[in-house]
């Protein structure tokens, strides 16, 4: 065990401040909500109070989104729009550097993954969605095609600066006006992008940030106010939103969680494979809803293929987030830490066999262990049940019907990925696998033109490219 304190000029770049305030109307407010308390997860010391929203507040934030929908925003040209969007992209550009390490703070991701993905695929969604905003007519929308209304949209902490721009630059480009709810544990980026949109000059009203727990995102999608619900987050609460808005002519878009088959074949490059497996299953600690949990090998180079991860997890360095060479960083919170810590030890009861890296973690703050299971069944718990952790799950097959099989075991639907060098056998998994993404020979690649979504229990609706933009239009 080793003592880690951040480095005290990252508040400085960070810009971070004691407290911050909920944006309504153009304007930081106080919530009448319970404060909520944001803890860096790598030490467990206070970051800064938040502000949050009572029930009460909801319906304020709601009432301006709508005066700001029929007032300006939908009325607005297109080429209006964009102009918003294409400002706030720039000016998270330039604010990167602080984006990158508050995001970093408060979730306790590595700051390479901050800096290289998060913050730059956030930009990328307002610079591609404001393309779209004067050429919706193109789309294959009809000359005319309406914005919905208010968009109720509620994000997780795994990604909170990038979940909020999934949600809001589709939205705002097609017309409609947002009141969104960011997660309880990861609510600060969120407050300095409505800094920006203030810097933009966006229309009061048009965003609205409203930090709290739960009972305020159950709030916000069940205000008659809100036309069109946007939920990302887990399964068992996406089926709660939908039961909630059923019947009451909402439109809803669910992304949700994800158990995700990564099926390496005897051909594959294996080096490159452990490249792909490692990224897929610890990239942000394996807090990611498509993340590659369930590895799949065909049986004749499962020992070799184990022991190349196995000598590749170990170089894998665990820790401070802000330090740049750290590739896995802190859990969000100590409630994920428990979830994943209960999971792995179901795999131990289970009798799969545990192989934990042995690099030393810090005594302070929330952090795990990279892990592999192999040994696996299709029965167990850690085959089963998202994990959301950076634990993988290692499984072996003989043919390839047998991998579609077993990949396609699972109420979820959300990714899968493929490693071999016989393109035939890419086209043919691809149709086979029941997944609404398919990388062949990479993993986890994100850009804005192509739309992610899920099958199944993984939800429905597309985020990004064109398909993104139908859940924000009447046509
Ligand atoms: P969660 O469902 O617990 O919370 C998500 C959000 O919903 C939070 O803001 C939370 O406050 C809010 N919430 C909780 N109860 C609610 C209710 N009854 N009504 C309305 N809102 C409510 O999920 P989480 O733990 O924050 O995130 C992890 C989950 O998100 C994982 O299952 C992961 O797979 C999924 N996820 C999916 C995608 C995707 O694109 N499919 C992306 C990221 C994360």
């Amino acid at each position: 065990p080793w003592e880690y304190a951040p480095a005290p000029e990252s508040r400085e770049i960070a810009n971070l401040k004691p407290s911050y305030r909920m944006f309504v109307d153009g304007e930081f407010v106080d919530g009448g909500g319970e404060p909520l308390k944001s803890i860096n997860p790598a030490t467990e010391e206070l970051l800064a109070e938040v502000s949050s929203a009572s029930e009460s507040d909801v319906d304020i934030a709601v009432r301006a989104a709508r005066r700001a929908f029929e007032r300006t925003w939908s009325t607005m040209p297109g080429r209006e729009r964009a102009k918003y969007l294409f400002r706030i992209a720039r000016l998270i550009q330039e604010r990167a550097r602080e984006l990158a390490v508050l995001e970093s703070l408060d979730n306790g991701k590595p700051i390479k993954e901050s800096r290289d993905a998060d913050i730059p695929t956030a930009a990328a969604h307002f610079f591609h969605h404001a393309g779209w905003a004067d050429k919706l007519g193109y789309a294959g929308y009809g000359p005319d095609p309406r914005p919905l209304g208010v968009a109720g949209q509620v994000i997780p902490w795994n990604f909170p600066l990038l979940m909020l721009a999934w949600k809001i630059a589709p939205a705002l480009a097609c017309g409609n006006t947002v009141v969104l709810k960011p997660a309880e544990t990861t609510p600060l980026t969120a407050l300095v992008f409505a800094e920006i949109c203030q810097q933009a000059g966006l229309p009061p009203g048009v965003v609205n940030i409203l930090p709290g727990a739960g009972d305020i995102g159950a709030a916000l999608v069940a205000h008659p106010g809100v036309d069109k619900v946007a939920f990302t987050g887990s399964t068992e609460v996406g089926k709660q939103i939908q039961r909630s808005v059923a019947g009451s002519g909402k439109k809803l878009t669910l992304e949700l969680g994800g158990k995700a088959a990564n099926i390496v074949f005897d051909d594959a490059p294996l080096d490159q494979a452990v490249e792909g497996i490692v990224n897929g299953i610890f990239f942000n600690q394996g807090h990611v809803c498509c993340a590659g949990s369930r590895l799949l090998v065909q049986e004749s180079i499962a020992d070799e293929l184990l022991e190349k991860l196995r000598i590749r997890v170990r170089t894998l360095r665990v820790g401070d987030p802000l330090d740049k060479n750290t590739d896995v960083g802190a859990i969000n919170s100590a409630e994920q830490l428990s979830k994943i810590t209960e999971l792995a030890a179901s795999g131990d009861a289970e009798g799969a066999e545990r192989w934990t890296s042995p690099c030393p973690l810090p005594e302070k703050g929330f952090f795990f262990s990279p892990t592999v299971f192999s040994g696996v069944h299709q029965s167990m718990r850690i085959a089963r049940e998202e994990i959301f952790g950076p634990v993988l799950s290692m499984l072996t097959f003989r043919t390839p019907a047998e991998a579609i099989a077993k990949a396609n075991n699972t109420p979820y639907g959300l990714s899968a990925g493929i490693w071999t060098e016989k393109g035939s056998r890419i086209l043919w998994a691809a149709q086979q696998l029941r997944a609404g993404v398919v990388w062949a020979n990479t993993f986890n690649r994100f850009d804005p033109t192509a739309p992610f979504g899920g099958y199944q229990e993984s939800g429905f609706g597309r985020e990004g490219g064109r398909a993104g933009l139908e859940a924000y239009l009447d046509v």
